[in-house]
């Protein structure tokens, strides 16, 4: 924790720029290991659904030695990207038969021990995934290894509570019941919960039929949509839904490139920052690991729909990388972890900008964050990480990236027929 900033040189000192970390807000660890497996022209044309199709594929031989592997190695690929927390989205629950692992927390303890490898802050968010469609819909066999009562559920929170920071779960409104949902939302009262929303057209509609009301105006009616909530997507909504959403206090978790990879669409920003909605980032399948990738085709989405050149930011902040920077580092709420800012009582995760670097070469102030986010010309100029006060990437290296790699690599090779 930062127990006192200054620039008078009197304390410790850093080797250059002092910039706020970013938190990752969703991320599932294991789909980093198809990153790039699913890029093949089908005949039919390919969408969301057959993408999952291939997803699930992998899921008939992951162990939890392997989601460590896979964990570990993205954990440290996202501090180095300047990621200093992750919201690990988890629903790997059970074993590859389906059945319950005789540990109900060793795939959650392998993303814990990664974490702790790669020295990134962890808030795991154990995930309720009951249902193949609205209205309880019973699972498909390809979903068993993600399938588990409300009971599993609590105690899976029990039994990691003051192990990691924690946060609530729903996979989708079309994966548990509302009587679930209810259930769970009881258990605690006080963490963060992350949920999938309005990512797929066919979601919305699927949603319409069974309920009569879209997806956002369903979750605003049935519970206290409020800052506790991490809407994740939330790509198709109204125009009233976005002023729902803004108004309530909840973070949009926008995945640009996740959502451009599997072609979802585009997030309304120009509606919801209008009304200066709380948003952050995430990198969810993990095709990019790059925070500025993030950011970048963010504005750039925008930028292609309007025709017009640099949109984000406001008056008092017209440097559209810096503005997209520090929004991004300050959407905390769904990590349940107080961080965003270099002030006095904030948990210690920053980044320190590499000023040799040829991208930020003749660049101050917020002009830096501008280069940052827009130069893509090699490797991030970073030159340090730092998480919860201690020192995760020096020079640009992880201590631990060489082994990391090495481990990732035989992964990936036993894994290969299955992906
Ligand atoms: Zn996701």
């Amino acid at each position: 924790m930062f127990a006192e900033v200054g620039t008078d040189g009197t304390g410790a000192r850093l080797p250059g720029p002092v910039v706020p970390a970013i938190p990752n807000l969703h991320s599932h660890a294991f789909q980093r290991a198809i990153a790039g497996a699913t890029e093949i022209l089908s005949p039919s044309g390919g969408d969301f659904w057959t993408w999952r199709q291939a997803m699930y594929g992998s899921l008939g031989v992951l162990t939890p030695d392997d989601v460590r592997a896979i964990a570990t190695q993205l954990y440290i690929e996202m501090a180095k990207a300047g990621y200093s927390r992750v919201c690990e989205f988890h629903y790997l629950h059970n074993d590859v038969d389906g059945r319950a692992f005789a540990t109900p927390t060793v795939m959650a303890d392998a993303l814990v021990e990664a974490a702790a490898t790669a020295g990134i802050g962890l808030t795991l968010v154990p995930v309720l995934y009951t249902s193949s469609g609205f209205g309880g819909r019973a699972p498909e066999p390809a979903q068993r290894r993600f399938v588990q009562s409300v009971d599993a559920y609590a105690a899976l929170i029990e039994g990691l509570r003051g192990r990691v920071d924690l946060a609530i779960g729903f996979h989708s409104l079309r994966a548990v019941t509302p009587a679930q949902m209810r259930a769970v939302l009881a258990i605690d009262g006080t963490l963060p919960v992350h949920i999938h929303i309005a990512e797929q057209v066919k979601e919305v509609d699927d949603c319409l039929a069974w309920s009569g009301a879209r997806p956002v105006d369903w979750l605003a009616r049935e519970v206290d949509l409020d800052a506790r909530w991490c809407l994740v997507h939330a790509t198709h909504l109204t125009e009233a839904e976005v002023r729902t959403v803004a108004a309530s206090g909840a973070t949009v978790a926008i995945c640009p490139t996740t959502e451009a990879n599997l072609g979802d669409g585009f997030f309304d920003s120009e509606g919801y920052f209008a009304a200066r909605g709380t948003w952050g980032i995430g990198s969810d399948s993990h095709v990019s690991v790059d925070a500025r990738e993030e950011l970048r085709w963010l504005e750039y989405g925008r930028r292609l729909r309007l025709r017009r050149r640099a949109l984000s930011g406001t008056p008092a902040q017209p440097h559209v990388g810096a503005w997209l920077w520090l929004q991004a580092a300050s959407a905390v709420a769904p990590t349940g972890v107080a961080t965003g800012r270099i002030a006095a009582g904030q948990r210690a995760d920053f980044v320190v900008l590499d000023t040799d670097n040829p991208q930020l070469a003749g660049r101050r102030g917020d002009a830096l964050l501008d280069s940052l986010v827009f130069v893509n010309a090699g490797a991030a100029p970073i030159r340090e990480v730092w998480a919860g006060g201690r020192r995760i990437v020096a020079d640009g290296h992880h201590a631990h990236e060489e082994q990391s790699a090495r481990a990732y690599s035989d992964t990936l090779a036993r894994m290969r027929d299955a992906i």
